[in-house]
This record gives C-alpha cells, structure tokens and sequence, in this order.
C-alpha cells in the first residue's frame, strides 16, 4: 500500500468470513489508512447463512471457547456469553442466535470506533470489473462502486436440486413439486408443510439434524424419516467438563502422523496410524473424539501432502465415517436426537430412494436398504433435500459466481470441493482480488468452520494490508 493513500477494500457477502475479514483489517487502521466496504443483500447483515436463524432449537456444535471472531483474542466470545449469563464457560454451548448476536454486536462496535473507515452497503453485487487500476462493482440497485481490492466472501451455495440428486426417473412427473423441498435453508417452506403428515428427510448430516429439530418442535405427531446413504449419524461432542485443551496429546499425534504419511502418504496409512493411535489412547482411558481434534490444526498439511488420487480414495470410502467422527454435534442435541429415535418419532434408514410415486395426497417412497437390497417402503407427505451446501461451482445460480466462472477468474478444483485457490487467497492471475470462504475447502479440507476461518480472515487480512 502506498502510505497516506486512503486504500478502498470491498468485501462482497458479510456472513462469518466477511465480518472477521473486515473487522480484521479495521484493527490496521492505526497503521495503514484504509476503507473498508461490506456488502450484502440480506436484512439481518452480518449473520450470514448459518447464524442467521432465531430458532432455539438450533444449538452451535463447537463450544465457546472456540468460537471467538479472533484467534488472538480467544476468551471475546467467552466474555460475551458471560455478560448474558455468568455461569457459562468455554466448553458450553449456546443457541446459535446467540452467535448471530455476537456477529452483529462485534458489527456495531466496528462502526462506533472507525466511524470513517467502515461503510455497511445493503445491496448485491452482480459483475465485477476493472478500470484503471481500480475495480468497478455492479449493484443489483443500478449502481456501481469502486474500490482498490476486492474480497469474494460469497460463502454456501444452495444443494442440487432433488431431481439431480435421486436416480433419473425416481420422481413420478405426477408428483406436485411444492411437496419436494430442495432446499431445507427455506424455513418458511419448512412451516408450511402439512403436520399431519410424515416426511423424508434425505441427509444425515448437521443440515438434517436442524431441519429435524425445526420440525419435531411444531409438536405434531408426524414421523420422520432419515434417509442417507450409510445411515451413520453424527456423534456427540464430550458429555461433561470445561472445553478440554490437550495440547501434549496434540503434538505426540502430530509427529506420529506426520512420521508415517513421509515414508508413506496414503490414506490406508492415515487411517492405519489413527486408529493405533485411538487404541493406545483408549487403553490410557482417554477419549477417541481426542484424537480426531488433535488433528485438527495439520489437517490442511496433511490435505495438501497427498495426491488427488489418495484424496479421490479417501472421498469415495472414508469421508461419510469422517464427517461423524469428526462433525459432531452439542452433548443436548445428541441427548434430544438419541430420544427421538428410541421414541419411535424419527427412524434412520440406510438406502437410497429409487422411487417417489403418488399416493393419493402423499407421496410412496420406495427405499432400496443398504445391508439387505430390499426395498422398504413409506408413506410421506414431503421430501427435504438436506444434503448439505454446494461445492459444484457449475451448478451455482449466484449471477456473480456464474459471471466469475464463465471468466475462468473462479475455478474449479478436480474434485468439485471448491476453488482452486492459491496460498495468498488469490482465484487468478488478477491482483488484488482474493476468496475467502468454505470453498477453500478444496485446498485445506478442514475449512469451513469457525476456528480454521478465523485464522483465515487474519491471513487474508494480513496480506490485503501489505500487497
Ligand atoms: C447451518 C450452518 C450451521 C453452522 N454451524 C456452525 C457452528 O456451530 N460452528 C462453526 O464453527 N461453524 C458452523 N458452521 C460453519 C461456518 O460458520 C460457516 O461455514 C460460515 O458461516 C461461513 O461464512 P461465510 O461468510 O463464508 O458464508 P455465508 O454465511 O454463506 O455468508 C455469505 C454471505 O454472502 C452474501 N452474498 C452472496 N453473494 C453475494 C453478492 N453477490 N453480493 C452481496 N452479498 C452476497 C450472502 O447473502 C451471505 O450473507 C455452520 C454452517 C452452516 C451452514
């Protein structure tokens, strides 16, 4: 940056990452005179996607001390929560509105203190370009603004739709489509479905875990069905106890692993190592959920250090007993998910759906079972798509990605988990344009969480202020 000049930085989406970008970057003010511009769409700006949401029946699934906008400032979530309730600790869990509130408070507090430095924008972004050295940001409201470097924070991209994801033909074309929900993000459609009804809810995953609590809390009788490949169901984090830092465990994990994946680096050799290591560390009474989080913060390394062959590998038979090892949800949810499922209320099936066919007023699915090939069938009223985000750039309908990729400056890993980005947050050859978000999962893996884009955010903010 050149001194004294005022530096315009624009960040397109103000969910997670935009916010600790931009909040990140004002800490430079006192050191480089610089602008920053957020922009996004929605009303309840700073939220984004996934703490957007008023519904207590929504739970976060990392505890407090883990969910701090700044990595060098560990407790400010914790001190937070504590101004609400002073019994809290940093191996609690709170709503996920609460979350949403710190975002918006952290928001609020940006603005009184860089009064002149920090611009809020209420719009969408529909093309990018450039202009003497400079960028040109179109508005959806017909408007245009400029800025010297541009942050992409466009985060989630919405599933593909039901009728991409069932094999061809399983939906019967006399099936109304307002029963078959592509998208559990929309809780109004969630609402409106018929409560004396059953419905299908297609995932397993944390996506599925919300939808079904959002609909077993408008207390009705109907049953749920979860349906997902393997059946697997997310675990729950440890029961009891203050957010345990294991910092010996860690490093012992770390060269052990690291040691193994030089001479050999290969998932059978990851998964070989880890569960050694879970045994020895159980046969010591510890906990597996230990081993899994240590590995944590080498995860990116390890990601990087194998080929596409082995991360192909891993995709195809590893990843669905992975995500619930290692995605796992609060101890009460867990509680709360455990008793809906001994209650009857909710059955977890393994299969795949091979047909959806009309039933009078509901829909007839036919289920073809995992273990035994046979087909089960249920009577339900809706099915929700609860696969979880996108990562497909192809099927984005967001105008911006689609002009983006059509550019080629957005590119799509071989794997279809993201973009491909490069060490300094960069798609392309363009300077000063960066990406920040989950779809850095394709170079990290582990990085659509709180803690991994935290870091992130001070990273990117870190280079924006000295490029
Ligand atoms: C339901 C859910 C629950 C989660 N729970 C947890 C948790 O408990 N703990 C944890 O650590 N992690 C959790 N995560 C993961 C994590 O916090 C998210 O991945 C994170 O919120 C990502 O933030 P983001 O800003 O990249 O994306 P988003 O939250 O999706 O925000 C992107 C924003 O960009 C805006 N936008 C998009 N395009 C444009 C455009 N062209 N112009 C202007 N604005 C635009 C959108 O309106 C949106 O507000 C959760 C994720 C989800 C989806």
């Amino acid at each position: 940056m050149t001194p004294n000049k005022i530096t315009t930085i624009a960040i397109i989406g103000a969910g997670f990452s935009g916010v600790a970008t931009a909040l990140h970057l004002l800490k430079f003010e006192l050191i480089k005179p610089i602008k920053v511009m957020l922009i996004d769409t929605i009303e309840s700006f700073g939220k984004g996607l996934a703490y957007v949401t008023e519904d207590d029946n929504l739970v976060l699934n990392v505890p407090i001390g883990n969910m701090s906008l700044f990595s060098d400032q560990p407790n400010d979530f914790l001190d937070f929560c504590q101004k609400i309730d002073a019994s809290l600790n940093s191996g609690s869990f709170v709503f996920r509105r609460i979350y949403g509130e710190y975002l918006q408070a952290r928001l609020q507090q940006a603005k009184t203190d860089y009064p002149q430095n920090f611009i809020k924008l209420k719009d969408f972004v529909t093309g990018i370009s450039q202009s003497n050295n400079c960028f040109i940001l179109d508005l959806k409201s017909g408007s245009q603004v400029q800025a010297d470097k541009v942050v992409m924070a466009f985060g989630h991209f919405q599933s593909k739709p039901l009728a991409e994801i069932l094999p061809k033909n399983a939906i019967n074309p006399a099936i109304d489509n307002n029963i078959l929900l592509d998208s559990s993000w929309d809780i109004c459609a969630l609402d409106r479905l018929r409560t004396d009804q059953n419905v299908l809810i297609l995932g397993a995953g944390h996506t599925a875990i919300d939808t079904l609590f959002r609909l077993v809390s408008k207390g009705v009788q109907r049953k749920i069905y979860l349906v997902s490949r393997h059946g697997y169901m997310p675990n729950g984090h440890r029961k009891a106890g203050e957010f345990i830092k294991l910092p010996i465990l860690t490093k012992e994990i770390e060269i052990k692993v690291k040691e193994e994946l030089k001479i050999n680096p290969t998932i059978r050799t990851l998964f070989s190592t880890l569960r050694q290591l879970t045994k020895n560390h159980m046969a010591q009474q510890g906990n597996w959920r230990d081993v899994i989080t240590s590995l944590r913060q080498i995860t990116p390394e390890i990601w990087r250090g194998l080929s596409v062959k082995e991360r192909r590998r891993f995709l195809t038979h590893i990843v669905h007993l992975w995500d619930v090892l290692r995605h796992r949800i609060a101890p009460v949810a867990m509680r709360r998910l455990d008793l809906l499922i001994a209650s009857g209320k909710v059955e977890v099936i393994a299969g795949r759906i091979k047909q959806l066919n009309p039933d009078g007023n509901s829909i007839n699915a036919v289920i073809s079972l995992r273990r035994t090939n046979q087909n089960q069938e249920v009577k339900i009223g809706s099915v929700i798509n609860c696969t979880g985000p996108n990562y497909d750039i192809n099927r984005v309908i967001n105008p911006l990605v689609r002009q983006l990729t059509e550019l080629r400056i957005l590119q799509q890993d071989e794997l279809k988990l993201g973009f491909k980005v490069d060490e300094q947050y960069r798609c392309s050859h363009i300077q000063h344009l960066y990406y920040i978000g989950p779809m850095l999962k394709a170079s990290h893996w582990e990085a659509i969480a709180v803690p991994e884009l935290r870091t992130h955010a001070l990273n990117l903010a870190n280079i924006l202020v000295e490029s």
